[in-house]
């Protein structure tokens, strides 16, 4: 067994693996990250079960079956011309569609997609439903962008990229910088290109076009209830907690929403430019209206909401938590952060973004016994509804809320139910890392080795 960069030894068979990702896949840091938390996770499996390693399922997974990258042209309203890189990574179909978002945002790149595609293979696995991974995006920078320029961005991106969808191949949905707005363009264009309504080709719609109840909230709503359901395994609760939630977009918002559902109090959340603190706890109706209706900031909530303070640049992780929650970007939780909500007695930490904490940060909480909820499994709760939303879509149905909702906690609870019974019985308690990984990995080789070599 040899060290990685991530501190763990891999088991020898999984070294060979580790080395061709690297070799094949130069200068994708977040790529190399996401595949070495997979890969240090799989030890056990390729113990126990060496027919996965005989049909070289591993090296297949870490090869995506399909990318593509594309040129994206449009018209700024001063009429300059600008061009951006577009991308979809079709990573694995053998459990369905390839499905996952479409992230634009100006530091997506091809590792940043690859590492995101990777992901969503496992945690697609996990809710249970049938569908592939994949993930696309733009190296587009949406802000500060007219309604105009984004609907010219998303018409130009689709141009290209309608010829690689479908119901039956390839689904997206949003992700940072696309909410329901910019899919809607997406789908208009769509539509045009290919003179059909195929409501089920994109998920994360607005109501009025095919949209499902509870997507917007989905993401946030299910990290939430995934951090009760640990609590509830320990005999605690939201309820009372002191929560701190990084961002305050989709995820973000609707993460505070039910946090609060659930008793606990969000005193903190942030965006690029820094952190906001109320200590009264986050006004989720007046940062719901700043943020989706206005599109402003979280300075702009400070201002308006009495007692709460802005502080520009802040960190906010040095805000003390019992419950803290990243919903902004990758690695945005570090080494650092972690030994400070450690020293500020924080209980429980869940992944609303994908692959927020840094590999050092997760290892700092295992050793402190915090718990810790991976984005694979926490965040799960989007795309699951997403999944919803293609049934409805398919039998023309429309769902009510509270029935939406009801199916996303079973699924959210059935996820966490999953995690920890495959840590335990692969010899890790309470790992929801290796329980994630485990059970989503299991599936896919499953219905890979069914399929044949393909
Ligand atoms: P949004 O674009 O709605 O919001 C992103 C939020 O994070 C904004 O507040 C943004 O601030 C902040 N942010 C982004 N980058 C940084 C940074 N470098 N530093 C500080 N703040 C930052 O995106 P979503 O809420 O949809 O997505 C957030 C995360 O959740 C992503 O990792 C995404 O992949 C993941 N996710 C999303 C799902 C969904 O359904 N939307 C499903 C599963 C996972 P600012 O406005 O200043 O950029």
């Amino acid at each position: 067994m040899t060290p990685g960069v991530n501190g763990h030894p891999l088991h020898d068979i999984l070294e060979p693996v580790w080395q061709d990702v690297l070799r094949r896949n130069p200068a994708e840091a977040e790529f190399h990250q996401a595949v070495r938390e997979v890969l240090e996770s799989l030890g056990p499996v390729v113990a126990k079960h060496p027919h996965y390693v005989e049909a070289a399922i591993i090296e297949r997974l870490c090869e995506p079956e399909r990318q593509v990258v594309f040129r994206v042209p449009w018209h700024d309203d001063r009429g300059r011309v600008r061009i951006n890189r577009g991308f979809r990574v079709q990573f694995n179909s053998a459990l369905g569609p390839y499905k996952g978002g479409i992230r634009f945002h100006p530091s997506v790149n091809l590792g940043i997609i690859k590492f995101l595609g990777f992901e969503q293979i496992f945690k697609n696995a996990l809710t249970g439903m049938p569908i592939g991974g994949g993930k696309g995006g733009a190296d587009f920078d949406p802000k500060g962008c007219s309604d105009n320029e984004i609907m010219r961005f998303c018409q130009s991106f689709m141009t290209e990229l309608h010829r690689h969808l479908g119901e039956y191949t390839d689904v997206p949905a949003g992700d940072t910088g696309v909410g329901e707005r910019e899919i809607g363009y997406l789908f208009g264009q769509y539509k045009r290109m290919t003179n059909r309504y195929e409501s089920s080709v994109l998920t994360g719609k607005g109501l009025g076009i095919g949209g499902a109840r509870v997507r917007r909230e989905a993401t946030g709503y299910g990290t939430a209830i995934f951090v009760q359901e640990m609590l509830k395994e320990r005999g605690m609760s939201l309820d009372g907690r002191r929560v701190v939630v990084s961002g305050s977009g989709n995820v973000a918002l609707y993460a505070i929403q039910k946090v609060a559902a659930f008793g606990g109090i969000t005193v903190a959340c942030s965006d690029s430019d820094g952190v906001v603190i109320d200590e009264k706890g986050i006004d989720f109706d007046l940062l719901r209206e700043i943020k989706e209706i206005e599109r402003g900031r979280v300075a702009d909530y400070a201002a308006r909401r009495p007692g709460a303070r802005h502080i520009p640049g802040g960190a906010i992780w040095d805000v003390p938590c019992e419950v803290a929650i990243p919903c902004a970007t990758q690695n945005e939780l570090t080494h650092h952060d972690a030994t400070t909500l450690v020293a500020n007695g924080c209980l429980a930490v869940a992944e609303g973004a994908n692959m927020p904490t840094t590999p050092e940060a997760v290892r700092a909480f295992a050793e402190a016994g915090v718990l810790f909820a991976p984005g694979k499994a926490a965040n799960a709760g989007g795309v699951a509804t997403s999944a919803l939303e293609m049934q409805q879509n398919a039998s023309r149905d429309s769902w009510t809320f509270e029935h939406s909702e009801e199916k996303l906690t079973e699924i959210m609870r059935d996820i966490h139910r999953r995690c920890a019974e495959t840590a335990e019985t692969y010899g890790a308690p309470g790992n929801y890392v290796a329980g994630a990984n485990i059970a989503g990995f299991i599936q896919v080789a499953d219905a890979m080795l069914a399929l044949g070599l393909v």
